[in-house]
């Protein structure tokens, strides 16, 4: 007998679900209901709709399926940060990471099975980019990560940034969907202002993000603002130029006045003179910016290493001195490879 593919569930939007349960005779409010069960709710199974007729549920059973993520495994630093590996419905693997502070929980999740970019200082370049992820499989890790937070640090998930696996404005679409569910109050109900998508830079999706006017933050993995040196790390930057970027960004910050924030690492050797520091001034002084300077976390081959402290403090001291935020992070969870950098399915 042919087995017929039973379609996912959630990837029907409100509407559609509506639209379904009046097409089997039932009221559309039906859809409402088990909508709720599956965003809200985060149900796993059809069977724990419990407010559903035994029939309805069996009915649907037929039809669909739930793609649940499952954790496969959890790791926990000595500094508290945890890393999940997720497995998806086709058994791929994705890792997103539970970061705590004193007040905080941050979720860091993942938008792609591995990454189109080649950053050579990135341990997720070197896994091939498998495929997007789907909207319910980007809000699943944030689910799991909320409920390990009341669970391991007795509060809610506060923020959210999208720097797991894969670079985010790639999968613009699905990104956006997920957003959409964890900010609804038919979802999780955060707020926007708790949401940084992380991107490499892609001109023309950080344009049509401005265009939508969207309410997350923006943050730029930036790491040079001379073009031959961007290129030689980030070899996209040959298509992307640093010309190019800074326009998309001009144009987002005249849209959306919202601070734009740049993700560095200073490297010996790569970025550590005064002629980079006063590029990436210059580069970012059109709008309020504020400049994150990342500590490199080694991956294997010691190509690159973390510049001096003298370096480090010259930035610093440079950017403050022409007005620029900046701040100096700290690693987390290097211990079990959940840095930045570092998520690359080993376990
Ligand atoms: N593709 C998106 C999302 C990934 S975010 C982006 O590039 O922004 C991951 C962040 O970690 C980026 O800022 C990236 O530049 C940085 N990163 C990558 N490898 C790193 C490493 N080995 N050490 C420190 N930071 C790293």
């Amino acid at each position: 007998m042919e087995t017929v593919k039973k379609k996912d569930i959630r990837a029907l939007t409100k509407e559609q679900l509506r639209d379904f349960f009046v097409s089997e005779g039932d009221k559309a409010f039906r859809g409402n209901q088990v909508y709720e069960w599956l965003w809200q709710k985060s149900a796993h199974s059809f069977e724990a709709m419990t407010n559903i007729s035994k029939e309805t549920r069996q009915m649907m059973e037929t039809n669909f399926v739930i793609n649940h993520i499952k954790v496969d495994q959890m790791q926990r630093s000595s500094d508290g940060t945890i890393k999940n590996a997720v497995r998806l419905h086709d058994d791929l693997v994705v890792e997103s990471v539970l970061i705590p502070t004193k007040t905080r929980t941050t979720a860091c999740v993942s938008s792609q099975v591995g990454c189109s970019l080649d950053c050579k200082f990135c341990a997720t370049s070197r896994l091939k980019r498998m495929r997007n992820l789907n909207p319910d499989e980007i809000y699943d890790q944030v689910v799991v990560i909320d409920n390990e937070s009341r669970l391991y640090f007795d509060r809610p998930l506060s923020n959210i940034v999208f720097m797991g696996m894969g670079e985010p404005l790639m999968n613009y679409n699905n990104v956006l969907k997920a957003i959409e569910k964890i900010t609804s109050p038919e979802g999780l109900g955060m707020s926007p202002k708790r949401i940084t998508v992380s991107t490499s830079g892609v001109p023309k999706m950080i344009r049509k993000m401005a265009d939508e006017e969207v309410k997350f933050k923006l943050a730029v993995s930036l790491h040079s603002a001379i073009d031959d040196i961007r290129t030689s790390i980030m070899p996209f930057n040959a298509t992307f130029t640093l010309a190019d970027l800074r326009e998309s960004l001009q144009y987002w910050y005249n849209k959306t006045k919202s601070r734009i924030t740049y993700e560095y690492v200073v490297w010996e050797g790569i970025n550590d003179q005064q002629k980079d520091v006063d590029a990436l001034v210059d580069f970012c002084k059109f709008a309020p910016s504020k400049v994150n300077l990342i500590e490199y976390n080694p991956i294997d081959d010691g190509e690159f290493r973390q510049a001096s402290n003298n370096a480090i403090e010259r930035y610093v001291q440079t950017l403050e001195r022409n007005g620029i935020v900046v701040t100096v992070r700290r690693s987390r969870g290097k211990d079990i490879d959940a840095a930045c950098g570092q998520l690359a399915n080993k376990q």
